[in-house]
C-alpha cells in the first residue's frame, strides 16, 4: 500500500523508546496553535512511499536502533490508518517494535472506522496518546477538535487491547500551564493501568520560520516559550493528581 509521507528520521531518540526510525506522516484535521509542523498538515504535501519501502530502507539502520523500533507520527498518522495498519503488520511479521504517535484523532466507536482502529491495534505496541488539553473547551480553543476523541481512543485502547500507552502533554503558558488543569490531567489518567509512561514537553517556537514560509500567521506570535524546569513543574502537579486518585482522595479541583 501507497502512504503519504512528510519525512523519515532515522536516529529518533524522542519518540519512543530507545533509538527509532520515525516516519512523519502527511495529514493532520487539527491546527494546534503550538504547532510546530504546519507543513504536515496538507496531505497532499507528502511523497509516496510503500510500505515496503519503508521497511526495506529502516533494514540499513536497524543494527543501530539499541532498544528500539518503528515509530510513525504526523501529522496525525490516524489520517491514513489503512497505510499504517499494514505498515505495522508487515513490520510486526519483522519483529520489529511499533509506536504510534497520536492525539486519537478520529477516533469514533460508533461507526464502521472501528474495525479500522481494532485491526492497527492489533499490530502496535505501545501508542503514545498525546492529550493536548483536559478540558474539553480548552482544547477546542487550543487545536479546534474534540477531546471526545482523545478520550474515548484510550478508552478503547484500555478496554480492547493490549497496546501500553504513553501519555504526552505539552505545557503552553495561558493555555495548558495551569495548576488545575494539570491536576485534573493526572487525576484523570490515574484510572488507566495500561498507562505506563509521562512525557511532559515544554512549548517552543522553533516552527515560527515555517508559518511565514506557508503564508500563515503564527497564532501564538509573541508566546513565552516554557523551560525545562516548567516542565517539571507541571510534572509534579500532574503526579500529585495521580496520586490522591490512586489513594483514593476527593480530587482537589
Ligand atoms: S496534531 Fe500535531 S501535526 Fe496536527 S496540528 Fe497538532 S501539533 Fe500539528
Amino acid at each position: 500500500m501507497i502512504g503519504y509521507i512528510h519525512s523519515i528520521e532515522t536516529m529518533g531518540t524522542v519518540d519512543g523508546p530507545g533509538i527509532r526510525y520515525v516516519v512523519f506522516t502527511s495529514g493532520c484535521p487539527l491546527r494546534c496553535k503550538f504547532c510546530h509542523n504546519p507543513d504536515t498538515w496538507n496531505i497532499e504535501n507528502g511523497k509516496k512511499m510503500s510500505t515496503e519501502e519503508i521497511l526495506d530502507d529502516f533494514e540499513k539502520y536497524r543494527p543501530f536502533l539499541r532498544n528500539g523500533g518503528l515509530t510513525v507520527s504526523g501529522g496525525d498518522p490516524l489520517v491514513q490508518i489503512d497505510f499504517v495498519a499494514e505498515l505495522f503488520e508487515c513490520a510486526k511479521k519483522r519483529d520489529i517494535h511499533t509506536c504510534l504517535d497520536t492525539s486519537g484523532t478520529t477516533f469514533n466507536k460508533n461507526t464502521e472506522r472501528i474495525k479500522k482502529f481494532k485491526k492497527l491495534a492489533k499490530y502496535t505496541d505501545l501508542v503514545m496518546l498525546d492529550i493536548k488539553h483536559i478540558d474539553k473547551y480548552g482544547y477546542k480553543t487550543l487545536t479546534g477538535g474534540n477531546l471526545d476523541e482523545t478520550l474515548d481512543f484510550l478508552d478503547f485502547l484500555s478496554m480492547e487491547t493490549d497496546c501500553k500507552v504513553w501519555v504526552r502533554h505539552v505545557i503552553v503558558k495561558g493555555y495548558t500551564y495551569k495548576t488545575d488543569a494539570l491536576y485534573k490531567l493526572g487525576y484523570y489518567i490515574a484510572r488507566y493501568k495500561n498507562i505506563t509512561g509521562l512525557d511532559v514537553l515544554p512549548y517552543h517556537a522553533m516552527g515560527e520560520n515555517k508559518y511565514e514560509k506557508l503564508g500563515l500567521e503564527y497564532p501564538l506570535k509573541g508566546m513565552e516559550a516554557m523551560t525545562k524546569e516548567d516542565a517539571i513543574k507541571a510534572r509534579q502537579v500532574i503526579e500529585a493528581g495521580i496520586r490522591d486518585r490512586l489513594l483514593g482522595n476527593k480530587p482537589a479541583y
